[in-house]
């Protein structure tokens, strides 16, 4: 802990932590070290975590990094953190990240921007930008962050450390503040896939707090990674020759899939036509859904209030508006616009139907094959500003995410060598629904 928090310190200005809890930290330390000499203690003891600031925990301030919920003190503590704490995980402080988890560049938090460690002239990726940083500058040895359509993975990807998102449904939203109920997932950061893999199946399992979290019985990942068979492996070409794709990106992904085959294993080219609607379909689902999400935001309940209201309607309305940022707004306005009357057939409905297509799609080929292996973004890590006046630059960053996301399959994404610049590629695999043992398990063989 000591080491982490002096490494917090010196690295301050990478503003990835909002809050650290010192003290709590040290103390729970200490009552560990007497729990260890009894040999009590349980499996995450000594594991050293952060977590986005979008995950309640009882007693502090959670801000979800937007202004409308400045000063707001958590009431509980999420399911999945809750869960690390009770296997004596010592919780180290609060992380940034973008407003509400929209955002894939962290530059949109209303605690400012953090910078990639590796070239802090670069974003980190977002919206877990906080959380990537915390393990790839060594400020924590795991981090928990949110991945709806890709805000855990693409930022492991520019940061070059391991991110994780799991199945849909895997880990309990309990405590999660929702951007898009039908999409969110609590996902990890780590530098092995050991660590990730035991914080999963801790994490992992039902709750009776959030009547979506799967049944299914959670294995024990990190007990699972041995890997020594055959397997078939898909990658679709619509990925591989998009236009959008950074050619070293491409490379470096290719040499993964000429290895493997080289290694046995079977590899096949497939093709996906629907691939380019699975970033539109992502927008007007999630759009929608956080329009709902965020109506309980109203200076009424949490938060920030406007001083400058003359009555109750303009309360709402100035709280509103003087709360959320620009991002926050747009989405808002998009996910009304696409849910109201005249507009729901033509955009909502129909983006549910593609969902249901691109889902079956990425199902049946998960049947077919073990693994889907594309890279985890069309770029690394760009500069501070380049895409932030460019709202649909910044989405078409997600366009490799957004697959696994529609879809709720689980996904990974892993480093990959680096680009001319030294700025780290991720390599994102894709495993059918609660297949999570078998992802780490090639995860691991893999790195
Ligand atoms: N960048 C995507 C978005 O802004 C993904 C965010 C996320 O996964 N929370 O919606």
């Amino acid at each position: 802990v000591e080491y982490y928090l002096k490494n917090i310190q010196t690295k301050a200005h990478l503003n990835a932590f909002v809050d650290v809890y010192e003290q709590s930290a040290l103390e729970k330390a200490d009552q560990l070290d007497e729990k260890i000499a009894k040999g009590k203690a349980g499996k995450l003891a000594g594991m050293v975590v952060g977590i986005k600031d979008v995950l309640n925990y009882q007693g502090q301030e959670a801000n979800a990094s937007s202004k409308i919920l400045k000063g707001y003190i958590s009431q509980f503590t999420t399911t999945a953190v809750q869960r690390l704490i009770d296997e004596d995980a010592i919780i180290i402080g609060r992380l940034n990240c973008d407003e509400f988890g929209m955002g894939s560049s962290n530059e949109n938090s209303a605690h400012g921007k953090v910078l990639n460690a590796l070239d802090e002239s670069r974003v980190p990726g977002g919206s877990s930008g906080g959380s990537a940083v915390a393990v790839q500058a060594n400020l924590c040895t795991v981090s928990l962050g949110t991945d709806t359509g890709g805000s855990v993975r693409q930022p492991a990807a520019f940061t070059g450390i391991i991110g994780m998102k799991p199945t849909y449904s895997r880990v309990s939203r309990w405590g999660l503040i929702a951007y898009a109920s039908s999409f969110d997932t609590i996902g990890i950061f780590s530098k092995t896939v050991k660590d990730n893999a035991l914080v999963m199946e801790i994490m992992a399992g039902h709750d009776e707090m959030d009547s979506t979290s799967s049944r299914k019985p959670v294995h024990p990942y990190s007990e699972l990674l041995h890997f020594d068979k055959k397997v078939k492996i898909a990658y679709i070409q619509e990925t591989i020759d998009s236009s959008a794709l950074q050619p070293e990106i491409k490379e470096n992904t290719l040499s993964v899939l000429e290895k493997l085959k080289a290694e046995g294993h079977e590899v096949e080219e497939v093709h996906f036509p629907l691939l380019k609607y699975a970033l539109p379909t992502y927008y007007i689902l999630t759009t929608a859904e956080a329009s709902s999400n965020l109506s309980r935001f109203d200076g009424v309940k949490y938060g920030y209030r406007t001083p400058n209201a003359h009555n109750l309607e303009s309360m709402y309305k100035l709280t509103r508006s003087e709360g959320f940022s620009e991002e926050v707004k747009r989405r808002i306005m998009l996910g009304t616009f696409v849910l109201s009357a005249s507009y729901y057939d033509a955009y909502f409905t129909k983006a549910q139907k593609v969902r249901r297509l691109i889902k079956d799609f990425s199902e049946n080929l998960l049947a077919d094959f073990d693994y889907i292996i594309m890279p985890t973004t069309p770029t690394t890590a760009f500069k501070f500003g380049e895409h932030s006046g460019d709202p649909v630059a910044m989405y078409l960053e997600d366009l490799f995410t957004v697959q696994a996301s529609v879809s709720g399959v689980p996904a990974i994404s892993l480093p990959n060598g680096k680009d001319k610049s030294g700025m780290p590629i991720g390599l994102q695999i894709l495993a059918n629904s609660f297949k999570e043992a078998e992802l780490y398990a090639f995860s691991n063989y893999i790195t």
